[in-house]
């Protein structure tokens, strides 16, 4: 018989065998690294917000979800991953608002970035006049917060999203584009260096010259080589101010011929007049927006049933209060060389309110219960010499012919030379390229749009418009591999180096 101490030992020595021991997750058979068992949870509340995004048109479930408190956290579990017989898959997750189930794991762990917040990186700024000043931000950080932090100091990132609720990491994994990316280049082209743990579990610090392979290819990757847990991001002076202009147009080509004007004056005038540039479809004769004053609205819809589709150029002026007099000055002289419709409609407001005037769309969405619903979404780069081509065929016969006419459509130029060729972002082989952004909510049908823009791309493709996707899916590796071109061998051979076991955001569905 076991004496009294003998059973407390074997008491002793079961806890500490239950405490050290990998465990093994119940929603499937992947065995997790014990030292993170507190963090990773697989209650079904955790598992369900990790199976879903804000396109709600993919669902899968992963077998845990870990909320880390630190890089050292990420270390861990993919360092856990990288040397088991087994590897299980790890999907970051910033706000989710991928489309396409992007940040999801199936089988795998998802990790919510978003609990680095509360003990992570947060915002530091640095740099000084003559070198330049940056922000150090956890890849996990919004961009709002990003805005709020700097505006603090009186400085600002240089290169935007339309919205800011979105994480960091999120957007540098993709591009992050905006009506300044014509000016400034994506936000990928705006980062000084980056921390990213690989897919050997691996803390890197890179940029352009240290570890440059690592930076190229995190950038614009698809979270496929790395977690960022630190982006030291380009910062400017801010302005305080911005005039905001919206025009109309009934004709596409005089349409994009000023928008065109507008970033090329851009590139030569220091004065940066147009430091916003983008622009987008009116059809629908029973929404105007209220950025046009309702005594014009009839006016507006009338136009609408007449030509089928208005285009509105946007454009954004930032300024200074006491530079107010000499802006509108130069900016009278500039828009007298465009050929919109006799009437600018504008607004003045705080560069803040302007940089996130997204938000106010998203919360009356959120009051009328539209906001989280499937957004089968498309989003595509148009080289400059099919834009026309596109018009007639996308615009005014695919969207115009089949009623598409409640999209949000959004299309503006910007400039191949704006990019680094060397990251892994993918975009069309002419000096100006254009996007074209499909941003469809549908509470019941999102399938009919979908194949609306399944019809869209055959078009391109059979047009010879030689398209890319950005914030894509593709459904085979070939197409992948088609979108790649000639990137797809250093892609993949980047891919080899940092995640030779294919572990990271296989909700791309790139290589699993
Ligand atoms: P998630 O959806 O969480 O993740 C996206 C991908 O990046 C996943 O593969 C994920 O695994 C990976 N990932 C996430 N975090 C990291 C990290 N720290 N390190 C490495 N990989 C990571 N995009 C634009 O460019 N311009 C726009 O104007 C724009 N407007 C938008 C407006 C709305 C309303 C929405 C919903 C999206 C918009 N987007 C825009 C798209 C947006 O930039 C991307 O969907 C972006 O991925 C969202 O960031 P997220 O934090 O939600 O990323």
């Amino acid at each position: 018989t076991m004496s009294n101490f003998q059973i407390l030992q074997t008491c002793f020595a079961l806890i500490f065998m239950m405490i050290t021991s990998p465990f093994t997750s119940t929603m499937a058979a992947i065995t997790l690294p014990p030292d993170l068992q507190d963090k990773i949870h697989t209650d079904p509340d955790a598992i369900k917000a990790a199976s879903t995004d804000y396109g709600h048109i993919v669902t899968q479930t992963p077998a845990a979800v870990l909320y880390p408190s630190s890089s050292e956290d990420l270390k861990t579990l993919i360092g856990f991953s990288f040397n088991s017989s087994a590897p299980y898959t790890v999907a970051a997750k910033g706000r989710g608002h991928s489309v396409r189930g992007q940040a999801m794991a199936m089988n795998g762990v998802v990790v919510d970035m978003l609990s680095l917040s509360k003990n992570g990186s947060g915002i530091v700024i640095g740099g000084d006049k003559g070198s330049g000043f940056y922000a150090d931000v956890g890849g996990e950080q919004l961009w709002i917060d990003v805005l709020n932090a700097t505006l603090h100091k009186g400085l600002t990132p240089v290169s935007w999203t339309d919205y800011l609720y979105i994480t960091v990491g999120g957007t540098l994994s993709n591009a992050g584009i905006s009506g300044q990316t014509h000016l400034k280049g994506p936000q990928i082209n705006n980062v000084y260096e980056l921390d990213v743990v690989t897919g050997k579990g691996e803390l890197v610090t890179c940029s352009k010259q240290q570890n440059s392979e690592l930076f190229y290819a995190v950038l614009g990757g698809l979270g496929q080589f790395g977690i960022i847990t630190r982006a030291r991001i380009v910062l400017e002076p801010a302005k305080t101010r911005v005039k905001w202009f919206r025009m109309l147009y009934t004709d596409f080509n005089s349409f994009s011929e000023d928008q065109e004007k507008l970033i090329s004056i851009n590139e030569s005038d220091p004065g940066k007049l147009s430091n916003f540039l983008e622009g987008q479809l009116l059809m629908d004769p029973n929404f105007v927006d209220d950025f046009y004053p309702p005594e014009d609205h009839p006016k507006i819809a009338s136009l609408i049933k007449q030509f089928g589709i208005i285009y509105v150029l946007e454009t954004g002026s930032y300024y200074n209060v006491g530079t107010k007099h000499s802006v509108d000055k130069k900016l009278h002289t500039l828009f007298k060389n465009l050929s919109f419709l006799p009437n600018i409609y504008s607004k003045d407001v705080t560069y803040l309110e302007f940089l996130n005037r997204v938000h106010g769309e998203e919360l009356a969405l959120r009051q009328k219960g539209l906001w989280d619903v499937p957004h089968p979404w498309l989003n595509l780069f148009i080289p400059k010499s099919g834009i026309k081509g596109f018009n007639n065929g996308v615009f005014r016969n695919i969207l115009l012919k089949q009623n598409f006419t409640t999209s949000i459509v959004l299309v503006y130029p910007m400039y191949r030379n704006k990019w680094d060729d060397n990251m892994s972002a993918v975009i069309p082989n002419e000096e100006i390229f254009y996007t074209a952004g499909f941003l469809d909510a549908s509470v019941n049908n999102w399938e009919a749009f979908d194949n609306k823009n399944k019809e869209i791309l055959e078009f391109c493709d059979k047009a010879g418009i030689k398209v890319k996707q950005y914030l894509g899916h593709h459904d085979t590796k070939e197409e992948w591999i088609n979108h790649f071109g000639s990137k797809w061998k250093t892609f993949q051979d980047r891919k080899n180096q940092f995640d030779p076991k294919m572990i990271l955001s296989p909700g791309q569905r790139l290589f699993n």
